[in-house]
């Protein structure tokens, strides 16, 4: 599987040099980052919230393994957090755990964590645990059910439709009351833990989300893909689920034509933006997930080399917003 390809290769230190190194991967990368800064996502916030579109804002950085670079993710956090309160912004954030210090000790993690939901919970701003490789999963879900054990109501997690055990990790935060995003997943799983073929993705995704709509707390339904996106907006229509029970999530830079077409239906649809320097990882995944993407930046970095002399033509970067 191509996918599979992609993400393997994105792990490879020759291909994070080669490809970091491009300015073709920078340009790339802006078209789903807006900027390092927090003031590059304020940005995007206004220019989101002029088009009617909520926000989650994301600070770039996976599997961290100095605690100062933890710290600095918190620091990061704390900004966003002061920003999206003084404009009143209509986002919350989006934290993933290898940053803040899982698989550096506990109490790290706990720190940090605590620090982020403590400003968050007094902003009254939602904080999402996104959802990491297969690894992580458990322990992410053990740290948000000691949270929500000590009250912490102003968390929620996601939910991977690839994994095999996602029918029964649903089930349990549908019976917390607990806020899940659902998306398909976005790392290669080995078949004993995680389905492989798009058609039973696609499968579990719908009966998560019925699930999610019938049963669960505010979920989120995150995907691009127009088939899921259909399925959801039958199923609400037939079980009576009004609009502002749920909301549809996407990502910064990608389908913005279907991000505004679902607002215009009276949809809430809130977007993911990533800031930081650190966009390898996140432009691997964007890739792998849409080879044509890649097939782009191959092109564009062979124009950049001596080799583009003998490059025929350009093709566009595809780009459907309106
Ligand atoms: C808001 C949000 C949060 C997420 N959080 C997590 C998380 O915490 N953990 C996790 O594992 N995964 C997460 N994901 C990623 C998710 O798991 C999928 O990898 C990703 O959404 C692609 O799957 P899809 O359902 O959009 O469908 P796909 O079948 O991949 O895409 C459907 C269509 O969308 C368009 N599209 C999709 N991706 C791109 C792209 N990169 N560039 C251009 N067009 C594109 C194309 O038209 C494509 O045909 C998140 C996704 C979203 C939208």
């Amino acid at each position: 599987m191509l996918r599979r390809g992609l993400l393997a290769v994105g792990e490879s230190r020759v291909a994070r040099k080669v490809l970091t190194d491009a300015p073709v991967s920078r340009s790339v990368a802006r078209r789903f980052v807006p900027g390092a800064s927090v003031d590059a996502v304020v940005g995007a916030l206004h220019e989101l919230e002029e088009a009617g579109l909520a926000a989650t804002g994301n600070y770039l950085g996976e599997a961290v393994r100095s605690p100062e670079h933890t710290r600095a993710a918190v620091e990061a956090y704390l900004e966003l957090l002061d920003r999206i309160e003084a404009g009143a912004h209509d986002a919350n954030i989006s934290v993933k755990l290898t940053q803040l210090g899982m698989g550096l000790g506990d109490d790290l993690l706990r720190e940090n964590v605590a620090r982020i939901l403590d400003r968050a919970e007094a902003a009254d701003i939602f904080v999402r645990f996104d959802m990491e490789s297969s690894e992580h999963v458990q322990p992410t879900l053990d740290l948000f059910g000691e949270l929500w054990e000590s009250e912490r109501r102003g968390v929620g997690v996601v939910l991977q439709a690839q994994l095999r055990r996602t029918a029964g990790d649903l089930q349990e935060m549908i019976r917390l009351g607990a806020r899940v995003r659902l998306c398909k997943g976005a790392y290669a799983e080995p078949a004993e833990i995680a389905h492989q073929k798009m058609r039973r993705i696609r499968k579990r995704f719908r009966e998560g989300m019925a699930r999610l709509l019938s049963e669960g707390t505010y979920p989120a339904i995150a995907t691009h893909d127009e088939r899921l996106l259909r399925a959801t907006l039958a199923f609400a229509a037939r079980e009576g689920v009004p609009p502002g029970d749920f909301e549809f999530q996407m990502l910064y830079g990608v389908r913005r034509d279907l991000q505004r077409n679902l607002r215009d239906q009276g949809h809430r649809v809130r977007v993911y933006i990533p800031f930081g320097d650190n966009w390898y990882p996140y432009l691997v995944r964007r890739l792998a997930e849409r080879p044509a993407n890649v097939f782009f930046m191959v092109e564009s970095m062979i124009k950049e080399s001596k080799l583009g002399m003998l490059w025929p033509g350009s093709r566009a970067l595809e780009d459907r917003a309106p």
